[in-house]
């Protein structure tokens, strides 16, 4: 008999259940929280990650209702007959899914990428029915809101990266709640696939880092400085992708070749000007503090940071810490300057962009010095005035590009 499913949320998780569920032979209809009032009856509810629990009424409708409610990736899963590389964390969730699908691809394994990365689960797993070829492995990227309501999600492998600040705004029980969500990852995968981030020192890891080396015992597996991969937040997502593939295939790709052609993806660190011997540094991914200070790690210069946009509960009085010389400026924009003003307590001086983005970076020229990095590290989501992290990125190098000597301070 066909299962009635209602699938909360229209995006396109939503839309990847809606085209595996018409593969499996499921009556599937999307509903949407500003559509509809109530819960039509049905046999199941897929919830898409997207759809805020505390916010929507139709979730909230479907835990009381006393009919199942599964997420996006449980539905995927108990449909899935291919073996999954699973990755979260607060931040590196898409280098380190990357590479490892890059590393897989070196060493001729049919690895694709999904997940919260872009294509959902269920997309994958509908086309391997539809086209009787499945993928050998997934390296599948997986967030915090794919993991709440997945009860049998059992991957071959998982990688926890790291922990920290994020989305707390998501969770009654704040950050407690955020982390027992995101460590569920492990619930059900054997002890020896469970791979942690270089950040926890109490875990054991195969892969430990020796300066710019990271090694396997005495073994030397890959000088990162030999690849794009030579910052330390990298370095952590490096060593949790080889572990990764050797896990999988029982040895590691062969290095550094098979990194040699890859590359973070854009936004991410990504140098998009120089102008007036000033390094201008796109890092609009970056939404949250942990992600700022890995960036600020990174740094060889003083920097003018530009901090702001919208907040997602998060605790930003590690800003507290941030001081010249390695500070020479920050400047704020967004909505949420106010709250995170009140962690700004170094020995440099704020600018307030207020709302407007071409004011902020002209404030940030002005408090820059020849050899300094003008660094978009906002620790914030994007959406209070841009579309995406992506457009907001765009516009900073946008911006960036358009400024002249006159908007730096004259040199004397
Ligand atoms: P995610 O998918 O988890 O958001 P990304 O790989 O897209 O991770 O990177 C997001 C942001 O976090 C970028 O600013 C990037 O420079 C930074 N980042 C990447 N890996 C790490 C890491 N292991 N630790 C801290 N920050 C990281």
């Amino acid at each position: 008999m066909k299962r009635k499913i209602i699938i909360l949320g229209a995006g396109v998780s939503g839309n990847a259940v809606k085209k595996l569920a018409g593969v499996l032979g499921d009556e599937a209809t999307i509903v949407c929280d500003d559509e509809t009032e109530l819960l039509p009856p049905c046999d199941l509810v897929v919830v898409s990650p997207g759809v805020p629990p505390l916010k929507s009424h139709l979730y909230q409708q479907a835990e009381k209702s006393g009919v199942e409610l599964i997420g996006e990736l449980e539905y995927a899963f108990r449909a899935c007959d291919f073996p999954l590389l699973a990755i979260t964390g607060t931040n590196g969730k898409t280098t380190t899914t990357e590479l490892t699908c890059h590393l897989l691809r070196k060493s001729n394994v049919d690895a694709v990428a999904a997940g919260n990365i872009g294509r959902p689960l269920s997309d994958v797993v509908a086309e391997a029915r539809i086209t009787g070829k499945k993928p050998q492995i997934v390296a599948l990227e997986v967030s915090n809101f794919q993991l709440e309501k997945a009860p049998s999600f059992a991957p071959f492998a998982a990688v926890l990266l790291n922990l920290a600040s994020d989305h707390e705004d998501r969770y009654t029980g704040g950050f407690d709640e955020y982390c027992r969500v995101k460590m569920s990852i492990f619930d059900r995968v054997d002890a020896a696939h469970r791979v942690y981030g270089l950040s926890f020192a109490d875990k054991p890891h195969r892969i430990t880092r020796s300066g710019a080396s990271l090694c396997d015992g005495d073994t030397v597996l890959v000088n990162t400085k030999e690849t794009a991969l030579n910052s330390p937040h990298n370095q952590e997502n490096f060593a949790a992708a080889l572990e990764l593939v050797h896990l999988f295939l029982g040895h590691y790709p062969v290095l550094p070749g098979a990194v040699a052609d890859f590359h973070p993806g854009a936004h991410r660190l990504q140098r998009v000007a120089e102008i007036a011997e000033r390094l201008f540094i796109d890092d609009s991914k970056a939404t949250n503090p942990h992600a700022v200070f890995a960036a600020l790690k990174a740094m060889d210069r003083p920097v003018v940071l530009l901090l702001g946009g919208l907040d997602k509960g998060m605790d930003f009085s590690s800003f507290e810490s941030l001081a010249a010389p390695d500070i020479r400026a920050v400047v704020l924009f967004g909505e949420c300057r106010k709250k995170m003003r009140q962690h700004l307590k170094g020995n440099f001086p704020v600018f307030d962009g207020e709302m407007d983005f071409v004011q902020t970076l002209k404030l940030a020229a002005q408090a820059s010095r020849p050899g300094d990095a003008v660094l978009l590290s906002p620790s914030c989501a994007s959406f209070d005035m841009f579309k995406s992290y992506g457009d907001r990125g765009d516009r900073f190098r946008e911006i960036a590009l358009q400024l002249t000597r006159e908007d730096f301070p004259s040199e004397k």
